[in-house]
């Protein structure tokens, strides 16, 4: 392959060998190849994405733009704070602004996904035991919990302690006092929980843990239900994390960089992770003068990208927050009477940001909600999550966000429908679906196992 010059500088022969084989290519060529791929693909910016427990919301640009400024793409993390004050400024007011909607003391930034701080708030568990000279073995974790909240809790050698939830869904605070003792670490609880359902007895529990001097770990993820509304401060949360690329509004579902914040009340601020960004006289810098602290879980400060476009979302909503979990809330409620009537509603009562159904009803004609989601990809929606959560068979968990518009949720309710109206007059053509998609139905198992990414 003839070498080619770069730039106005001619290549020395003599200085360089046979390079590696890289295919020789015009801009036009890979940008045809590339937006050619991106429209086999679905996103939020083509259709509604009602991914249940994943808020995948509409990310406003405007955060991208702030993201790439100069000043912060441009920023290096062996600057020093000198040179860095806007970026540590960023940071500092980003855990204020998170504390501020959490109702929660302090803040670290670090954790770079939501499992991620989910091992970091099981650290500060055991760190804040470690240091009362007390040593525990084991975690309640609910039916209802995420299924990450075991996972990361095992990981710090935890043994997870599975409670039932009760038949309204949640979890009843006299089950939790039966199982908490001296041994126990705390309790994990999702709130609302992966049934879409709001923990009414979360202050109730946290009494009969704290009884026991444990602490309790909410997983914020879910957030989207309840900003500017619940203040997870004041009913008896101890640490609890946020998940900035569903809540607050960065692109994912790609498996890009995340960011997990983890918020705590005042007795754990001594144990988070360093460095942290302190303030001294209008100057920012970063301290590792914390001696309980549990260390370091992220290379530098965690994946700041993320974070600034956080603090663009909460900078430009302000208190519409708020609104932001109203609407949430209303949607989600809003596809659960609209639909309930068709589709079988294990719990039927007032749901918080998601829904969640069963294919029950279908079962005579023996289709699976694996069936029915596939057919909703012929009618141009990305599938809801399904048989998640667990405690519900055959589960559809059908997730809103605040962003759609009420003519595109009656869309999405119309075409359920009429998927529906086809599983029980043409079941067979069911089984077919998807038609429409560019791929018809995958061995799921074996896409993930064995990708053929060449293709
Ligand atoms: C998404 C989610 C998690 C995990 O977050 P990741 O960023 O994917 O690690 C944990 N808990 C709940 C409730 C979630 O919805």
């Amino acid at each position: 392959m003839p070498r080619r010059d770069v730039g106005s500088f001619p290549l020395d022969e003599t200085l360089v060998g046979e390079g590696p084989n890289f295919p020789d290519l015009s801009e036009l060529e890979v940008i045809r190849h590339y937006t050619r791929l991106s429209t086999w693909n679905f996103g939020v910016d083509t259709g509604m994405y009602p991914l249940g427990s994943c808020t995948m919301k509409y990310n406003p640009k405007t955060n991208e733009r702030q993201a790439a400024l100069p000043g912060f793409s441009g920023a290096h993390p062996m600057l020093p704070a000198a040179l860095s004050q806007g970026v540590l400024r960023m940071m500092y007011e980003l855990e204020r602004l998170l504390a501020e909607i959490t109702g929660m003391d302090a803040v670290t930034l670090q954790p770079a996904a939501g499992a991620h701080g989910e091992l970091t708030g099981m650290l500060l568990f055991h760190a804040y035991h470690k240091s009362r000279g007390s040593r525990r073995s084991k975690i309640i974790v609910p039916d209802t919990a995420h299924g990450t909240n075991p996972a990361s809790a095992a990981l710090v050698g935890f043994s997870p302690v599975n409670v039932k939830s009760n038949e309204r869904g949640v979890l009843s605070a006299e089950t939790i006092a039966a199982v908490m003792d001296g041994e126990t670490a705390g309790i994990m609880v999702t709130n609302p929980n992966t049934l879409g359902f709001f923990e009414e007895e979360i202050r109730e529990i946290a009494d009969a843990v704290h009884a026991k001097d444990g602490l309790v770990y909410a997983d914020g993820a879910n957030m989207n239900a309840l900003m500017g509304i619940v203040n997870v401060g004041d009913i008896g949360v101890d640490v609890l994390h946020l998940n900035l690329h569903k809540t607050f509004s960065t692109p994912h579902g790609g498996g890009g960089p995340g960011s997990g914040p983890v918020c705590v009340k005042k007795r754990l601020e001594p144990f988070l992770p360093v460095p942290r960004v302190i303030e001294e006289n209008g100057i920012f810098r970063l301290s590792d003068d914390f001696p309980q602290t549990i260390g370091k879980l992220h290379a530098f400060y965690g994946n700041v990208g993320i974070m600034i476009r956080a603090y663009s979302y909460i900078r430009s909503l302000g208190p519409e927050l708020k609104k932001v979990s109203q609407l949430a809330v209303l949607n989600a409620n809003y596809i659960k009477e609209r639909l309930k009537g068709f589709l079988h509603l294990p719990y039927d009562r007032p749901c918080m940001h998601e829904c969640v159904f069963s294919d029950k009803n279908q079962a005579a004609q023996k289709v699976t909600t694996l069936d029915m989601v596939k057919r909703l990809m012929d009618h141009g929606f990305h599938p809801p999550t399904i048989y998640f959560p667990l405690v519900v068979h055959g589960a559809i968990m059908i997730e809103p966000t605040e962003t759609e518009s009420k003519e595109d949720i009656d869309l999405f309710i119309e075409a359920f429908k009429s998927v529906i109206r086809e599983a029980a007059e043409n079941p067979g053509e069911l089984l077919e679906a998807p038609r429409r998609t560019r791929v018809r139905r995958l061995d799921e198992t074996a896409a993930a196992r064995h990708p053929c990414l060449t293709c």
